[in-house]
């Protein structure tokens, strides 16, 4: 039901969109030139936001941003003064192939999403989960493993030549991970189950040879479980110093997932360019970070969502809704400490739980979270835009509006620099200079 809805509204928004001199556009050739007036617009490299600026697309990237800027003619002009205007959103964390339902108990779902549903069932579901997130104001996602046998980089070409709208997405393929994989309660006879999610290291030279099969068969990045949490396993130091080794000859940056202090400090010892979740930590090992430039992504929830998957949760010794904050006081604790050491925050949902909504709307809610922890509206921002762009190795080309950029734009109601759930009335979603939301 929620996919007719996101379809309907791309429809509806596009035959609704505020073109000025349509009609003379049907007899006019297409220059390929649009102009986008915005009232407010966040400039994510400096963080500020600037108010009254045009901006000039043409051939899928932003040609010039200032202040009433001659209209080349012929272009298409798009009227924003009523919005605020970002840079499209970029989810550093997600698994668009990958859904657990809390009713029908999580620690089943993972080798069910293996059995039953398998890889090309699970493109199709990520290709409708997708149009969620663009629909949402996210245009870019990476997107980090639970995809199969690499439905990830399937789902990821289907959007790149056009025949599915979506985020662009950068895939990692299948995590590299110790034994086992994260399914939990895997009889030993079974783990080649794990092994058809995860491609499981065993030893150095192996752990090359996994590398060299993402690179292959068309990863972006190499995903790795420094620790495989919920299982007990970690990846051996010279295990994934053989990963960054071979990655590194490729040009390709290296995410980790790390659950505890050791998990983390081996990880950025190997030389990772990201650690996921890192839900404890010590004030040491956020400094090592700090120095190394290793980046942070919390895949934290805020209280809304925790209410959703109370709602949701069957178990009848759950948590009272007095104790949510109990439960997200360890995140928002390690999160302030992050910020306050000086490493740098890239915004990541690790959204893959049924919570009722929409995905994409789901996601955004870990920007909300940053907020409950007590981070900035324009920090938050820039974690979810400059930052994220920077660890794709995408700085000045995503994540930002000014010359020569992808021309990736949203547009919001209200505020997000007073209020971040402004960013839940997204009103206009650009990708690569076309349009797919438009309404006012
Ligand atoms: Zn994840």
């Amino acid at each position: 039901m929620k996919n007719s809805v996101v379809r309907t509204l791309t429809f509806v928004s596009l035959a609704t969109l505020p073109i000025a001199g349509a009609s003379e556009a049907q007899t006019s050739p297409d220059t390929g030139t649009t102009v986008i007036h915005a009232g407010r617009m966040f400039d994510s490299e400096r963080g500020v936001f600037l108010t009254s600026h045009d901006i000039i697309i043409k051939n899928k990237r932003v040609e010039s941003v200032g202040e009433d800027l001659p209209i080349p003619p012929g272009a298409r002009e798009i009227d924003l003064r009523a919005c605020t205007v970002l840079p499209g959103l970029i989810d550093s964390h997600t698994h668009l192939l990958y859904l657990e339902d809390i009713v029908k108990g999580s620690f089943s779902e993972g080798t069910k999403a293996v059995i039953n549903e398998g890889t090309p069932l699970r493109a199709l579901h990520g290709a409708a989960r997708a149009r969620t997130f663009l629909s949402a104001g996210i245009t870019t996602v990476r997107d980090l493993g639970n995809a199969g046998r690499f439905g990830d980089i399937a789902l990821r070409n289907a959007i790149n030549d056009g025949s599915v709208d979506g985020p662009r997405m950068f895939v990692s393929g299948p995590g590299l991970s110790p034994e086992g994989g994260q399914f939990p309660g895997l009889q030993e006879r079974y783990k080649a189950i794990a092994e058809e999610e995860y491609r499981v290291v065993r030893g150095p030279e192996d752990a090359a040879l996994a590398v060299r099969e993402n690179v292959t068969y068309g990863a972006n990045l190499i995903k790795i479980y420094s620790n495989n949490t919920p299982n007990r396993g970690y990846l051996s130091l010279s295990e994934m110093r053989a990963i960054l080794e071979e990655a590194n000859m490729y040009g390709m940056r290296v995410a980790a997932h790390a659950t505890n202090n050791a998990a983390v400090w081996r990880a950025v010892q190997a030389g990772v360019s990201s650690i996921e979740h890192c839900y404890q930590v010590d004030d040491t090992t956020l400094a090592l970070m700090r120095e190394r430039g290793v980046a942070l992504v919390p895949t934290d929830v805020d209280s809304i969502t925790v209410v959703r998957l109370l709602k949701r949760d069957p178990s009848e010794k759950k948590p009272t809704s007095e104790q949510i904050p109990l439960i997200l006081r360890g995140n928002r604790d390690r999160l302030m400490r992050a910020v306050k050491a000086g490493v740098t925050i890239v915004a990541g949902s690790d959204n893959y739980i049924q919570t009722g909504v929409p995905q994409g709307e789901g996601a955004k809610h870990n920007l909300f979270a940053y907020a409950e922890a007590g981070m900035e509206p324009l920090q938050i921002l820039r974690a979810a835009t400059w930052n994220g762009a920077e660890l794709l190795g995408m700085k000045n080309r995503l994540g930002v509006i000014k010359a020569g950029a992808y021309a990736d734009i949203i547009a919001v109601e209200g505020n997000p620099d007073s209020d971040i759930h402004a960013l839940e009335n997204v009103r206009f979603v650009m990708k690569d200079g076309t349009v797919y939301v438009g309404r006012q």
